[in-house]
């Protein structure tokens, strides 16, 4: 078979790699300069910079932790981010840590009885949006420390509006223990994320052509490829026939700073208003890294309008239901597989996109 993969991001090169170790034909075309799409890592003053935000492998599926693992070595990084609201500092995500010094409680139950006090506002609701399940799961105080600026900095619109499950990605525990994720397994490739795909990539049976959109040669490399891979954006594919699905970008804004150690963390989120970006990542601490100088990145939320980066779907009810509608139509393409965060407009971490890839893989090869 001759596939044609259209994006050298994680599901794309997941799939020409397993085809092309059954010995088929792969050719891949992919419009930015690099491969890797957002997981992309680069080498600046011997330390790895997420170009596209922090990113932190995570899953408890222990196939797709084998699988990774072949491409990579992983170091022991647990990501612990801290919060910085207008300068007090608090531990994330949301566990005893964080109530302590907001409450001085000291035990899970009188954590547990200040949160129910506090959401009696909500008199019994069922939480219907991201505001009232915020309040359901830690109180008021931490929906307006930690939660609420930081929500409608990042998603652009009040939290009232946005769906529920955004916020049910983050643990509460209540216990101290800063662990970021619940995952069984979780850290950084040493040496960065770039390394896997090119490992992957790297294949006589696969060849990569960049800087190419697929869109400016359609019809020539549709007439090439007997199967399509496709993990660009499902709308753009279907050339808006239904009307455009909605995205949030980002503006990333890189320093390299002669200092060792400027926060002392990977990942310092800022839950205020008045600082315009979400989050400062320094680099070097992702990699326990001791270089003389220091990389961070500031990440500013932004709107997203056509020709911007559409780093995250927004997956409210508006555009699932537009979704559904290219998704059906998506179906129907005898030619044509979409798959990835774009393909299938959903907020998949990298383990997900690594899980639908093989399984994915395993249904064509199954044909
Ligand atoms: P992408 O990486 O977007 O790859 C798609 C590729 O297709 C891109 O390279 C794009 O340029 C290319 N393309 C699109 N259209 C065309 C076209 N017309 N022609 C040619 N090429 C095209 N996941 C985690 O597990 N942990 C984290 O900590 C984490 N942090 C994240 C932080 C941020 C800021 C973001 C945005 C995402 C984060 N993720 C994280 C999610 C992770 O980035 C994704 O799960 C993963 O990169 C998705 O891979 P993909 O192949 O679906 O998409
Ligand atoms: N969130 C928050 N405060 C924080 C961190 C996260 O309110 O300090 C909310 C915010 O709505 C965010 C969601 O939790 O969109 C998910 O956070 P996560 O860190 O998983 O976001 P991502 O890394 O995908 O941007």
């Amino acid at each position: 078979m001759n596939y044609l993969i259209v994006g050298a991001g994680l599901f794309g090169s997941v799939f020409a790699y397993e085809v092309a170790q059954k010995g088929h034909n792969v050719s891949v075309v992919e419009k930015r300069a690099h491969i890797a799409g957002n997981i992309y890592t680069e080498n600046i003053e011997g330390i790895q910079m997420h170009k596209y935000g922090a990113h932190i492998f995570h899953t408890s599926n222990k196939e797709v932790w084998d699988y990774v693992n072949q491409f990579a070595e992983f170091n022991r990084y647990t990501n612990s981010p801290i919060a910085n609201y207008n300068g007090e500092i608090y531990n994330l995500p949301f566990n005893m840590n964080t109530f302590n010094k907001l409450w001085g409680v000291i035990t899970p139950a009188e954590a547990q009885a200040k949160i129910d006090e506090q959401k009696a506002v909500l008199n019994g609701k069922r939480p219907s949006n991201l505001e009232e399940q915020a309040i359901s799961l830690v109180g008021t105080d931490i929906y307006k420390k930690l939660i609420k600026d930081y929500t409608e900095k990042q998603w652009g619109r009040p939290c009232a509006e946005l769906p529920a499950f955004i916020i049910k990605r983050l643990p509460v525990r209540m216990t101290y223990d800063n662990n970021y994720f619940n995952d069984k397994y979780q850290g950084i490739p040493i040496g960065g994320y770039t390394q896997i795909i090119e490992k992957m990539l790297d294949h006589p049976n696969i060849e990569v052509r960049l800087n190419t959109d697929f869109f400016e040669y359609k019809d020539e490399l549709e007439g090439e490829a007997d199967k399509i891979i496709y993990t660009g954006m499902i709308d753009q594919y279907f050339d808006y026939e239904f009307g455009r699905l909605e995205y949030r970008s980002l503006r990333f804004e890189h320093e390299v700073l002669d200092m060792p150690n400027y926060q002392g963390n990977a990942v310092v989120n800022y839950t205020d208003a008045e600082n315009k970006f979400t989050r400062i990542i320094e680099h070097k601490h992702f990699e326990f890294g001791e270089q003389e100088k220091t990389i961070i990145t500031k990440e500013y939320p932004a709107d997203w309008k056509p020709g911007d980066e559409p780093y995250y779907p927004v997956n409210d009810q508006k555009n699932n239901e537009l979704f559904k509608k290219y998704f059906k139509k998506a179906k129907e393409q005898e030619k044509v597989i979409f798959g990835g965060r774009l393909g299938m407009y959903k907020y998949y971490d990298m383990h997900m996109v690594i899980h639908e890839a093989l399984n994915c893989v395993k249904r064509e090869l199954a044909e």
